[in-house]
């Protein structure tokens, strides 16, 4: 996804499927063992935020380290991580929703945020952003890539959802936010996405969508699909 001088970054299904470990006391998954091991970083530099589907987003460090992987931690209900610390594997897991990276490399500030359909009509981007600024970054240097999801081909939803997205979204958004083929309603997250993330000032240029679909391309693991309890993980780190 990354890999720079300044951070690294990727997305990987593992080989178990991420996430199967359930309590806080229980061991780190083969897989974070194995990513560990491949990014040279210990899992003590790891952190996981039991995530929500929400809009908080939480400024985290050092003391964070090992958070949600080998130990339990204070992350509950929180969707985003923004840390100017280098060293600090930031990660969230994700099964069709999507992975942002955000990267602003002259305040040396990033950020990962775990965003599904009601984040991103809520204000996950935008706490993100202002999380971001009060570590020094500016939304005009900030870089972003939209990592797998879920893709507007594969992803049918109801029209609540399209109710939802009018609250907040202009109708000419509407057009391109969602399709209707053949009677059905589809969703385009990236699209939603870039709208909120432009809206904060972010320039298009700096936008970058990767490719891949999470739920039609089958090495990866897809709630839609009918996985469960089964996850891909996206994580970043700022290099030291
Ligand atoms: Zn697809």
């Amino acid at each position: 996804m990354i890999d720079s001088d300044f951070a690294l970054a990727g997305f990987t299904s593992g080989k178990e499927g991420i996430w199967s470990r359930n309590e806080p006391s229980d061991p780190p998954t083969n897989d974070y063992t194995a990513l560990s091991k491949k990014l040279e970083m210990p899992l003590s530099r790891f952190i996981r935020p039991y995530q929500a589907g929400g809009d908080k987003v939480e400024i985290v460090g050092s003391e964070h380290g090992g958070s949600g992987v080998i130990k339990d931690n204070d992350l509950r209900k929180v969707d985003g991580l923004i840390t100017a610390e280098k060293g600090l594997v930031l990660s969230i897991i994700a099964a069709d929703c999507v992975p942002v990276y955000l990267v602003d490399e002259k305040a040396e500030v990033i950020g990962l945020l775990h965003c599904g359909w009601r984040s991103a009509a809520g204000m996950l981007i935008h706490n993100a952003v202002e999380r971001m600024k009060k570590l020094g970054a500016v939304p005009s240097d900030i870089q972003i890539i939209i990592g797998p999801h879920i893709c507007a081909d594969c992803y049918e939803v109801g029209e609540e959802v399209r109710d939802e997205y009018a609250k907040v979204f202009a109708p000419e958004e509407l057009e391109r936010v969602f399709q209707q083929r053949e009677g059905r309603l589809y969703l385009n997250l990236t699209q939603a996405i870039r709208l909120k993330l432009t809206s904060e000032g972010i320039s298009c240029k700096n936008i970058c969508a990767a490719s891949g679909c999470t739920c039609h391309d089958t090495t990866y693991y897809s709630y839609r699909r009918g996985d469960r309890g089964k996850q891909n993980l996206a994580y970043i780190i700022m290099k030291e």
